[in-house]
């Protein structure tokens, strides 16, 4: 056993940082092997830089970290054939720097109640490895020192170490962490595999952990035919070069494609992707997808990756990327993130702003390209892309201001419109006598389709709201767009829709009108249907069940759990108009039927049709329907 050169007593001002840092870390231990491996890149890439200056002039030869475990002995080691640290170093860099910086962490966050929320982002370098160490040993030999010169650290967490001279073939350093007994879940390969791959996985130089079976070619068999046998071959953990840290021109569409499954093996084809690449005046580079996405939001959502120079940190991406974006799919790397602040500070910070708006600009400059390059193509991608876009319009004003270029109306015949190209389309038709336009929109073509047949016979323009954040994005659009209203086109008689000055002539005398009233009131016999006679074209529908927009927007406001008067109007009961057209035949037919009776028959029969025709008429009342039915037609 080589003699111990020292033993000593690191200086720090705050005593027993380890337990206070262990309660933080609680529920984050796996972070300290992406801080021993984040290290021992570092130490490797040092040299490499040394090496491109002439600072160093060896062989540098095969660089791959190796992570491994010994179950017995209880270890868990990582080595690099980095920089190393000559003995003076390791006082320097371990005893001071290290134990400082958990030193300075602590005092930072001992009294703050999130500290367990950010610690996994700060990391806490090599300190961290007493999370599930009871003793963590470096042997270390520095690119300077002699043949075999190394030094040896042992510590146990508290401020006392020793150093000793030891003796190592191979340049760079071994941690070697001796897991205590709450971590033995670390002594796993599964475990070890699965955090690797979780921080590591983009980690720029390679990182061998066991060794896996590949079958190769070995010879062929009697027929010829080749023979395969098993080999074990290195374990990479790793891609070193992924792709976004590559420049933009040497990639194709199938390389993104292919990085995209190598992220999210299970997913479909993505519709398009933005490659970022800033250097000033912060440096973030990434891609990101657009996904097809499905209308359930939260399934989709944490699906971008947050880097730091290679290094994963989180999925957690809120503040850095804009929440309309968040349905995004990719990953993010940034030196400027500040990761070792708490959320508040992080959504005040310039750099966090600034990063967001810059994501923001640019997947508003590419929809604005793809628009302009290929309007078809866009027209065709618009199903998917609307959610994003129809967010972003919602909660951006900025983004609104870039949207309202190129957003797309689609109406219920498919066709599509920019809101420039519709507002002519329709201003001839659905100016209203105050000069307001009124947009038509239907929510459910099936259900409305009586609705919109009756609009389009007034040459009216139906559009198709049917998305989840439709009713939200009509809001912003009436707030934005001048002088226009939107109107479902269920939500009155198609002649009601756009009040205009003209009418249409009544065939019925003002008594005959008030006769068919109390006919219908009678045969309905429901105090929330409100029964008017109108005048409408004669091949309308005989009788319209509407609800006001009005009703409808509170009571679907109410349902999403709008409170105050939402919530008052939520618990009215629902109210309908039945708008009776009085210039219909079957209106004639009804004044001049025999007797009461029969005129009550009639009413009803009509009134059934138009719930029938709204998908309102079920049970009792529908079996009475088909039974008067099949009277009426035998
Ligand atoms: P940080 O990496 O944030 O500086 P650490 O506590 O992780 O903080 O490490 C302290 C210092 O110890 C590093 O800055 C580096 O100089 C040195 N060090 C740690 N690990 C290694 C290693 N594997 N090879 C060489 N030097 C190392």
């Amino acid at each position: 056993m080589a003699e111990t050169l020292e033993k000593g007593t690191i200086s720090i001002h705050t005593e027993n940082i380890f337990p206070i840092i262990k309660k933080f870390l609680y529920s984050d231990h796996e972070i300290f092997l992406r801080e021993l491996v984040s290290n021992a890149v570092d130490a490797t890439q040092k040299l490499k830089k040394l090496a491109s200056l002439g600072e160093f002039n060896g062989e540098l030869g095969d660089l791959t970290i190796e992570v491994s475990f010994d179950k017995d002995k209880k270890t868990i080691t990582v080595s690099d054939k980095g920089i190393g640290m000559t003995a003076d170093e390791v006082k320097k860099y371990i005893n001071q720097i290290a134990f400082s910086g958990a030193a300075e962490f602590v005092e930072k966050f001992k009294d703050k109640a999130d500290g367990k929320d950010i610690i996994g982002k700060f990391g806490l370098g090599f300190y961290s490895s007493f999370m599930v160490a009871d003793k963590v040993e470096i042997i270390s030999r520095s690119f300077k020192a002699a043949e075999h010169e190394a030094a040896r650290w042992e510590c146990d967490g508290s401020t006392e170490f020793s150093l000793s001279a030891a003796s190592k073939a191979a340049r760079g350093t071994d941690v070697i962490l001796y897991i205590n007994q709450e971590s033995e879940e670390f002594l796993d390969e599964w475990r070890i595999k699965g955090i690797l791959e979780k921080y590591c996985k983009f980690l720029p130089v390679p990182i061998k952990f066991g060794t896996k079976d590949e079958s190769v070619e070995d010879g062929t068999d009697a027929e010829g035919k080749p023979k395969f046998k098993t080999e074990k071959k290195d374990r990479i953990i790793n891609n070193p070069e992924p792709l976004w840290t590559k420049s933009p021109n040497e990639l194709k569409d199938e390389d993104y494609l292919k990085f995209y499954k190598e992220l999210y093996p299970f997913s479909e084809d993505p519709l398009f992707w933005i490659h970022l690449n800033v250097d000033y005046p912060f440096t973030l580079t990434g891609v990101l997808y657009f996904p097809k996405v499905k209308n359930d939001f939260e399934v989709n959502k944490n699906k971008i990756q947050l880097y730091s120079r290679q290094v994963f940190i989180t999925d957690e991406v809120k503040d850095v990327v804009p929440d309309f974006l968040m349905l995004l799919h990719g990953v993010l790397d940034s030196p400027d993130i500040p990761l070792n602040v708490s959320r508040s500070y992080l959504q005040s910070d310039a750099n966090v702003k600034k990063i967001s708006q810059h994501i923001t600009k640019k997947v508003g400059d590419k929809l604005q390209e793809l628009f302009k390059k290929d309007r078809k193509d866009f027209e065709k991608k618009w199903n998917d892309i609307s959610i994003f876009v129809k967010y972003g319009m919602i909660s951006d004003e900025k983004f609104y201001d870039r949207a309202k270029e190129f957003a797309m109306f689609r109406n219920v015949d498919d066709q599509h419109f920019t809101f420039e190209e519709y507002k002519e389309k329709v201003k001839p038709t659905q100016t209203d006598k105050d000069e307001n336009l009124t947009y038509l929109y239907a929510s459910d073509k099936g259900k409305q389709h009586a609705f919109i047949e009756a609009a389009k016979n007034k040459s009216y323009d139906v559009l198709l709201f049917d998305g989840v954040l439709d009713s939200h994005f009509i809001n912003t659009l009436e707030q934005k767009l001048e002088k226009t209203q939107f109107k479902r086109v269920d939500s009155d008689t198609a002649d009601k829709l756009i009040v205009k000055d003209e009418k249409v002539e009544s065939v019925l005398s003002k008594d005959d009108e008030q006769a068919v009233k109390s006919i219908f009131e009678k045969a309905i016999n429901n105090k929330s249907m409100t029964v008017s006679i109108e005048a409408m074209a004669p091949q309308d529908l005989p009788v319209f069940i509407t609800m006001s927009e009005f009703m409808r927007r509170m009571k679907d406001m109410a349902k999403v759990g709008g409170g105050g008067a939402y919530g008052f109007m939520g618990n009215m009961p629902d109210a309908y108009n039945v708008s009776i057209n009085g210039n219909h035949p079957i209106i004639q037919k009804i004044l001049s039927a025999a007797d009461e009776d029969q005129k009550s028959r009639l009413a009803k029969q009509a009134y059934d049709l138009a719930l029938l025709s709204q998908n309102m008429l079920t049970g009792q009342d529908l079996t009475n329907f088909i039974k008067r039915s099949v009277d009426l037609v035998s």
